[in-house]
């Protein structure tokens, strides 16, 4: 199943579902009724061990295989033309997004670097996830931002003290993100935490694919265009710790929740590694494609000044 967020025509809360028919169709979860209870909170959607999130599964096969279903779901509003949506963030407000430094073989091998023994953590704040499709807006005061392709998680079962064979069951499913990156403030300011998490620095998306349709997250090529020109092309064979370990790893400190995501880490040929170096600049296109899980694109765009992430102007 690809799982989507969207937004209708309707307003500005996001709606839940699925992409279907050749992902020409989007199930609107949260337009079925009955069948189809919302949950609490729409966290809750990421939830494996939500009712929502089985009557959702449920509902899904049935319309594999009942055409009156779909008609009748066509009929009722609940079955929307993908070009009808918008699609959000697959999840719009993680309660967190980690993030794994230096994971790919052969981006250690580029930078000279040795292969790290443990996992390297740090985090993008939630308000830094945007959608696919969504602007990314370069800060004023940076002059060197940079992309990153990479293997989203997302978690599906709480998890703590996890250990790797058990993994898997506490995973919802995959998506794509692309950890963009000022360098400068990353670099200049002693630590990472402004240059990763500036506003619109965590696109993610298109969907997520669920882990029952994606068996190995480990041999998927992973590929970062800009304006068309391939600057990242490397295979997730290459990862140095896998999503099982990271999960596992992870979980051992800090409890994971159903929506977290974690950003696996990136292959060689980011931006600033380059000679001469390339940074994004405002009217370019981001595309970021990874087998199986489709192409996360943004457009580059100068935050307008006086006015915050959506366009509206400070302080009103
Ligand atoms: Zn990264």
């Amino acid at each position: 199943m690809k799982l989507v967020s969207f937004l209708t025509s309707e307003g500005q809360r996001p709606h839940f579902g699925a992409l279907i028919a050749g992902d020409t169709e989007v199930l609107d979860a949260c337009s079925v009724g009955a069948e189809l209870p919302e949950p609490a909170t729409y966290g809750d959607w990421f939830d494996l061990a939500s009712e929502s999130q089985r009557a959702l599964r449920e509902l899904h096969a049935a319309l594999l295989s009942d055409a009156s279903l779909l008609e009748d779901l066509r009929g009722r509003g609940a079955i929307l033309p993908r070009g009808a949506v918008r699609l959000t963030a697959p999840v719009p407000r993680p309660g967190k997004v980690l993030c794994i430094g230096l994971n790919y073989r052969d981006h250690a091998k580029e930078g000279g670097v040795e292969v790290p023994e443990a996992p390297l953590i740090f985090s993008k704040f939630p308000t830094s996830v945007t959608g696919p499709e969504h602007e990314v807006r370069l800060p004023l005061e940076s002059e060197k931002v940079d992309y990153e392709a990479e293997l989203g998680v997302v978690i599906g079962r709480e998890a703590f003290g996890v250990p790797v064979g058990h993994a898997r069951e506490h995973i919802l499913g995959f998506t794509i993100v692309n950890d963009v990156s000022a360098r400068d403030f990353q670099f200049g300011d002693g630590q990472w935490q402004r240059g990763k998490s500036c506003d619109t620095f965590a696109p993610t998306g298109p969907f997520i694919v669920t882990t029952d349709e994606l068996a190995d997250p480990h041999s998927l090529r992973i590929s970062f265009r800009l304006n068309g020109e391939t600057l990242q092309d490397s295979n997730t064979d290459q990862m140095i710790f896998g999503v099982d370990e990271l999960v596992s790893y992870i979980s051992r400190t800090i409890t994971l929740e159903p929506g977290d995501v974690i950003a696996t880490g990136t292959p060689p040929g980011v931006g600033f590694a380059r000679k001469p170096p390339i940074w994004v600049r405002a009217g370019d296109r981001m595309e970021v494609e990874i087998e199986g899980l489709g192409v996360l694109a943004n457009p580059v765009v100068v935050t307008p000044v006086g006015r915050d992430r959506s366009g509206t102007p400070r302080g009103s």
